[in-house]
């Protein structure tokens, strides 16, 4: 039993919560409002991956290569700023500031919350006890090494290790997240191979060549960052689509808008394997085919060039001589530095990155790739085996398995947030969830609805959708329409200069009640809330037109889009 840090009196806790990400610092904040006796171990930072190395430092670094775009165009706008350079390390100096000023602001509040904060690795014994082992007598110190682990060798690990602090409580809460997956590709573990961690933690990595394996959010939004800094940035999607989960027209909006950026883009791309090849090898192999290598050289082609696949060589330089034009700009726009840093990345090592599209295998240079193909569960180590070595809770490949109520198969145990199998990965629904939970455990109604999740992508134009689209509406048998509205007659939008942009509303076709809503447009990420709202409360078109929305904003676009389904929209020519 814990000995209380001030009283000297044995603690034993109402709840032990494991793991300090959204999904867990915030619920032991809750159960802290209810009056609850509350421990949280965490073997990392505060703040979780969101913090530290997910939603905060991606969108701290878009907000300053958003800035940069925005500069770089604003000679219509009448300013005449005559050279706009990028301070890499200040960009990501000021990241640091900001994750870190978030952090001190969480542990201040874990500690005006009174709760007992423990620094260490958490270990399940049986329900009601977890051991917290202290950090530094841990091996291996990465992250990524020891998810490679088994949970049998980590659970060795712990058990060698002789600093340990025995917790008890009515309740725990395991909120241990997820981390990247690396799919199994060979060549994946090649210096110059990353994964988001690599890419957002510390000093961030530079490239002039970034290959990124998968088109979810996490690879569409890093690819912008890397595009606005003057990278040549190419996508390789395995499904037909990027952003595959996303419905058709938003995914199909939003390559168009990155391929303006000069974002290449391959979709049903299989990659087969990456490989290093230096530079002679290269001169090498570019000999071979002297004709096209001229051509390629003088363009300062990605692409390898191979004798045996001349065919889709051609087809590739075309398409690289299409990218350097456009990337011909902003490469001007880079400062010395990054200059400077090209020239450095030219002499080394290159990654080729062999895929596959239509059965055509491709090959692609690169002196980084970014893994970006998912995440996985993190619980590896964190149950101790039973007597009969079998597990205190079930789970299955994807994670924690829990009831509706977040409850896991053993009393007393809950599990929120990415440890769960079968979640929505985001911060908000962990957040979510870990009020829930602990609402659910000792007796209060949340009031929290889980059914509608607003997911939102922070490129340029935003992407947020919540709800249904009209085709889920469609498989469900609800008797749905859709209205939509083209931002490009919003005011606000004109304003700021916004390109093709839209917001699209999906509703009940007799009641009008609101099912669902997609926007690509500026501010969608914020706007998105008025219809998670409208939709948990069962509000219609009619009372979403009923209020006056500001002028002029792009929330208006908000008006216009509903109106669209009660008989037109003021500023959309009449339909017949
Ligand atoms: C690049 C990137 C961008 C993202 N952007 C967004 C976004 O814009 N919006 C959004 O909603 N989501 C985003 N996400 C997803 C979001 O980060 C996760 O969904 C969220 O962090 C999950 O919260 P969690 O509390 O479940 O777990 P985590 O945030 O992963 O926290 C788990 C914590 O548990 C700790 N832990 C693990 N095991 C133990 C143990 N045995 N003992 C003690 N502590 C332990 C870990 O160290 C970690 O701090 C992004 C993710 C990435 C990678």
């Amino acid at each position: 039993m814990m000995i209380g840090k001030e009283t000297g009196e044995k603690i034993k806790y109402d709840l032990i919560v494991i793991g300090a990400g959204p999904g867990g610092y915030e619920a032991a904040i809750k159960a802290a409002h209810l009056g609850k006796k509350v421990a949280l171990v965490e073997k990392d930072m505060v703040g979780g991956a969101c913090l530290n190395r997910g939603c905060i430092p991606t969108k701290a670094l878009m907000h300053t290569t958003h800035l940069l775009e925005e500069m770089r165009s604003c000679g219509e706008l009448g300013l005449d700023v005559k050279e706009v350079g990028v301070d890499f390390e200040a960009m990501h100096e000021r990241k640091k500031d900001v994750v870190k000023q978030l952090r001190d602001g969480i542990a201040q509040l874990l500690k005006a919350n009174k709760i007992d904060f423990f620094q260490g690795r958490a270990v399940i014994k049986s329900s009601g006890k977890v051991a917290v082992l202290q950090q530094e007598k841990l091996i291996p110190p990465s992250e990524e090494a020891e998810t490679a682990l088994d949970a049998d060798t980590l659970n060795a690990v712990h058990s060698s290790s002789t600093h340990e602090e025995m917790l008890h409580a009515d309740n725990i809460l395991i909120a241990t997240g997820s981390v990247p997956a690396r799919p199994p590709i060979q060549g994946l573990e090649l210096p110059g191979v990353v994964s988001s961690n690599e890419i957002l933690e510390g000093e961030g990595r530079k490239f002039s060549h970034l290959a990124i394996i998968g088109g979810g959010v996490i690879g569409v939004e890093l690819a912008c960052v890397y595009a606005a800094l003057g990278t040549e940035v190419t996508i390789l999607e395995a499904a037909g689509q990027i952003l595959p989960d996303m419905e058709k027209e938003l995914s199909r909006s939003l390559a168009m808008s990155l391929k303006k950026k000069g974002i290449v883009i391959h979709t049903a791309a299989q990659v087969n394997r990456v490989e290093q090849v230096n530079q002679m090898e290269q001169i090498e192999q570019a000999e071979q085919v002297n004709q096209i290598e001229s051509v390629a050289s003088m363009h300062s082609s990605d692409y390898f060039i191979k004798a045996k696949s001349v065919e889709c060589d051609k087809e590739n330089i075309q398409k690289q001589l299409r990218r350097d034009e456009g990337n011909a700009q902003k490469k001007l726009q880079c400062n010395e530095e990054n200059t400077q840093e090209q020239t450095k990345c030219d002499e080394k090592h290159f990654l080729n990155v062999a895929f596959e599209v239509k059965g055509k295998e491709m090959n692609l240079r690169a002196d980084g790739v970014l893994v970006a193909t998912g995440r996985k569960v993190n619980i590896a180590g964190i149950l101790d085996c039973d007597s009969d070595g079998g597990s205190l809770i079930e789970t299955d490949r994807d994670g924690i398995v829990t009831d509706e109520n977040f409850q896991a198969s053993a009393a007393g145990i809950y599990a929120v947030g990415d440890a769960v199998s079968g979640n929505i990965r985001l911060a908000h629904v962990a957040s979510a969830q870990g009020i829930r939970a602990v609402c659910r455990m000792f007796g209060v109604d949340s009031g929290i609805d889980m059914n509608y999740v607003p997911a939102c992508i922070y490129t340029s134009p935003e992407l947020a959708t919540v709800g249904l689209s009209l085709e889920q509406a469609k498989q469900k048998g609800l008797p749905a329409k859709e209205s939509k509205f083209l931002m490009t007659a919003n005011g606000k939008s004109v304003i700021s200069r916004q390109g093709r942009s839209f917001i699209k509303v999906v509703y009940e076709e007799e009641s009008h009640r609101i099912l669902g809503a997609a926007m690509l447009c500026a501010r969608a990420t914020d706007m998105i809330s008025e219809f998670a709202l409208a939709a948990a409360k069962g509000l219609t078109l009619e009372d979403m037109a009923s209020v006056i929305r500001p002028h002029p904003t792009y929330a208006e676009g908000i008006t216009e889009a509903v109106e669209a389904g009660l008989g037109g929209a003021i500023h959309a020519a009449p339909t017949r």
